[in-house]
């Protein structure tokens, strides 16, 4: 892989694409990031991973071999211990289809209404994948620890942010600034340990 190659997204999302090259600029990657929305014809595979690694690696794969450039993409959630471990890899499905973000926090928050504050504990939890069209993958995981909240609180981020508070924090995660969400996330950290992971693997290459 070369320091300015094109890398894609496994997303249609551009607002995604263009988050993910923020970051990897920020550690010194001067990739050109796109995202499917130019590559129409590619449609993403089912999630049919058993875990987040296993998702992002499917997607990634794929995004190479439809577009034959790098690809990388991610996968994330909440796990719940008092739950044990739900939602999980079902984070954006937990409720049903039409379901939103403020009925996926109310269940959460309704199945946890008798749990004390002592196991309310939770972590968001990414990995990130890279895929080469040769075939050469990257993984990397991040996690964020904190427990569940007894209201929602906040506006900011998306999801099951309103009801997450990190470890340390008083705030939830809906309450922290982007810069400061960024800084502690479980997607920042992932990405921040894939940046890594491609610099030394352009490094190999450019050798
Ligand atoms: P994905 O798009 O398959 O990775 O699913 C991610 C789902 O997990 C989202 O729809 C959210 O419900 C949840 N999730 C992942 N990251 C976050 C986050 O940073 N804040 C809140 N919820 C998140």
């Amino acid at each position: 892989m070369r320091q300015r190659s094109r890398l894609v997204v496994a997303s249609h999302n551009r607002a995604k694409a263009a988050e993910i090259q923020r970051i990897l600029f920020g550690e010194g990657l001067e990739f050109e990031v796109v995202s499917l929305a130019d590559f129409p014809e590619v449609t993403l595979p089912a999630e049919t991973g058993r875990t987040f690694a296993e998702n992002a690696l499917l997607k990634a794969a794929h995004a190479a071999e439809a577009t034959r450039l790098p690809a990388v993409a991610d996968d994330s959630g909440l796990e719940v211990d008092a739950l044990n471990g739900e939602p999980g890899i079902r984070s954006a499905r937990y409720v049903g289809e039409d379901a939103t973000d403020q009925d996926r926090c109310e269940k959460v928050l309704t199945l946890l209404r008798d749990t004390p504050d002592d196991r309310r504990t939770a972590r968001f939890r990414c990995a990130a994948a890279c895929a080469e069209p040769s075939g050469v993958t990257l993984l990397a995981e991040g996690t964020c620890e904190g427990r569940i909240a007894h209201e929602p609180r906040g506006f900011g981020g998306f999801g099951y942010d309103p009801i997450f508070v990190p470890e340390g924090e008083s705030r939830t995660m809906a309450q922290l600034t982007p810069e400061e969400k960024h800084a502690i996330s479980h997607r920042g950290r992932a990405f921040r340990e894939l940046a890594r992971l491609l610099r030394e693997r352009v490094a190999q290459e450019n050798g």
